[in-house]
């Protein structure tokens, strides 16, 4: 099967250099790309480029589909349970596969503790609302904590060591650490198929703090919307969900962009998948709500942080 821009036939070592230098070094940028530009730009015979276009659109399946093949795809997603009814009541049932979920709000809203919820409850088995899975979790900001694991694992009464023991933990140092994890993924998915969630918590803070200001926002947001499509590639080829958090100020308005600019609303570019918005309320207790999911009744939910996890 074909993965990646170098599994495609025909493509030898020097025409890939070509392609990466001319900045067409992902499957999806080749299969959009135009054959004369191709052409041009890794200085390749045009019937070549052509080739190259058709194989990288059929590696993605980019083709037209009926609605009924959308439908069967759709039917096989599966959902992991987030420990609150309410919530999962929200999502249709839990955080899909095949599907990135954007956790988003303030410090201290509780996308952190959703992850950890999230990274136990994809071990469970499907009738109490799990994959039998495992997870992967990149931290970007050092707030992993195996107690909140162990804790919650006991919880939902699974064994806290061996609940451990299936999630793969990695601290990315800086950004381009963070790409990287997530470049390689796939060679761990495929020697670990029981990988089902990849979280990344958060997508932003080290994006935010390298490039921050308005004069790094353009290098910042190609950077970030190259790492964000292949979390989605990842969710769709290997039927897992992915899971992103974004720590935001109060503005809901203000994604990814820079809030000295963002103040118009805009969002700079829109990546798929089902975004959450998290908001503090008394106590423990936390507001989530939906925002832009086209399959998803509008409307908002509240839950709360434990001891033992996330619960109504
Ligand atoms: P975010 O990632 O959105 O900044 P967190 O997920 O870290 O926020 O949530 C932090 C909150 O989770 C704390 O304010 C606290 O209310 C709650 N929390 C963390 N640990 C526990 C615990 N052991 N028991 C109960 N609540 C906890
Ligand atoms: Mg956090």
């Amino acid at each position: 099967k074909v993965k990646s821009l170098s599994d495609l036939p025909g493509i030898g070592q020097s025409i890939l250099n070509k392609l990466i230098e001319a900045g067409y070094s992902t499957l999806e940028a080749v299969a959009v790309a135009s054959p004369q530009d191709l052409s041009v730009a890794a200085g390749i015979p045009q019937t070549t480029a052509q080739r190259i276009i058709k194989e990288a659109r059929e590696a993605l399946d980019i083709r037209f589909k009926t609605a009924l093949e959308v439908k069967k795809e759709r039917m096989n997603t599966k959902k992991i349970t987030t420990s609150s009814q309410a919530l999962d009541g929200l999502l249709g049932g839990g955080i899909e596969t095949r599907t990135m979920t954007e956790f988003f709000g303030e410090f201290g809203s509780g996308k952190t503790q959703l992850c950890h919820q999230l990274s136990v409850n994809v071990q469970l088995p499907p009738e109490k609302g799990g994959l039998n899975g495992k997870a992967v979790y990149i931290d970007t900001e050092g707030t992993f904590r195996w107690e909140r694991i162990e804790a919650m694992a006991k919880a939902v009464g699974l064994d806290p060591d061996t609940a451990m023991n299936n999630i793969y933990y990695m601290r990315a140092i800086n950004s381009d650490h963070q790409m990287a994890i997530v470049e390689d993924l796939q060679e761990l998915i495929t020697k670990e198929p029981a990988i089902k969630l990849v979280i990344v918590d958060s997508v932003t803070s080290h994006f935010r703090a390298e490039y921050p200001g308005r004069e790094n926002l353009a290098v910042r947001q190609q950077k970030l919307n190259k790492h964000l499509h292949q979390l989605v590639r990842l969710a769709e080829m290997y039927d897992i969900a992915t899971i992103i958090t974004n720590q935001v100020m109060a503005r809901p308005d203000m994604f990814y962009g820079d809030p000295t600019v963002a103040v118009g609303g805009h969002t700079l570019y829109h990546v798929p998948g089902i975004r959450i918005q998290i908001k503090k309320s008394r106590g423990n207790k936390r507001i989530a709500r939906v925002v832009d999911a086209p399959h998803l009744p509008e409307g908002e939910v509240v839950f709360a942080i434990t001891e033992e996890g996330i619960r109504d």
